[in-house]
């Protein structure tokens, strides 16, 4: 049994509370357990002058101070740099950036990844969050004529995984909590399509590294928990998602 009484393959429980923050045009709440981030799309007022065809997506990410034990810092580290970067590419994997233009030109949206509390798997919570949070936008933009096509070429969502130690064994395991990230000997974030190819795997092994075959088994209990993100989103953004919680 894993601290939190969950079998290996088992998501913590997830949600996601689409239209959280009324100000921007697309935004939602997203949980797996404890780990909660705020997302949100907004649209820049001007696109990078240096786009030629086709609009643009990026990402910020940063932690509230009080999300962690000690406080955080609120400058912006090397970590929120790195992530951001992930985050900006997932999603940039999930769009057609030719179709980001409309009639006025190239639309360039920011998506802003906040972390209220993390207990791990801040970076794959706020990718998944980051894609309904930008498909609500592209849902409002769309309504409103800005874009004519839908830019969404398949929703991307994003789990850990890793090996950590379990009743004396090596285990592996899907959606790690601090508790296990911090003694995880593998550690994995996995980024992945619906229509099923990977965007993003970033493995990491503590001691001594990890073979071709723990690779292949991480990757199977993160299609599997993709599966249900994917789902999640999919309800999520029914209806333009408005008042709408979805939870697992
Ligand atoms: N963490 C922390 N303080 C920090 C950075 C991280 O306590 O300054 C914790 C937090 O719970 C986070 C976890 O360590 O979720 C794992 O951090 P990691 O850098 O692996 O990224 P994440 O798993 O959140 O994507």
């Amino acid at each position: 049994m894993r601290h939190d009484g969950r079998a290996l393959d088992q998501l913590r429980p997830f949600s996601l509370e689409p239209g959280f923050i009324g100000s921007a045009l697309g935004s939602v709440l997203v949980a797996t357990g404890r780990t909660r981030v705020i997302c949100t799309a907004s649209r820049e007022a001007k696109p990078p002058g240096w786009l030629t065809h086709g609009g643009w997506v990026t990402a910020e990410y940063a932690m509230l101070p009080g999300a962690v034990r000690p406080r955080a810092r609120r400058e912006p580290d090397g970590r929120a740099k790195e992530i951001q970067r992930l985050i900006g590419r997932s999603l940039r994997a999930a769009i057609d950036l030719e179709k980001l233009v409309g009639p006025q030109g190239p639309v360039a949206l920011t998506v802003d990844c906040d972390v209220i509390e993390a207990d791990g798997g801040t970076r794959t919570a706020a990718i998944t969050g980051g894609m309904v949070a930008l498909a609500l936008a592209l849902q409002t933009l769309q309504r409103d004529g800005v874009l004519t096509a839908d830019p969404v070429r398949a929703l991307v969502a994003a789990v850990s995984v890793g090996v950590c130690p379990l009743d004396g064994a090596e285990v592996p395991m899907l959606d790690l909590a601090y508790t296990e990230d911090s003694q995880a000997i593998v550690d994995c974030n996995v980024v992945m399509l619906e229509r099923g190819g990977l965007v993003e795997i970033q493995g990491t092994g503590e001691r001594g590294g990890f073979d071709r075959s723990t690779l292949s088994r991480m990757l199977d209990l993160a299609e599997s928990g993709a599966a249900s993100l994917f789902a999640g989103q999919r309800a999520a953004l029914e209806g333009g998602g408005a008042g709408r919680i979805v939870s697992s």
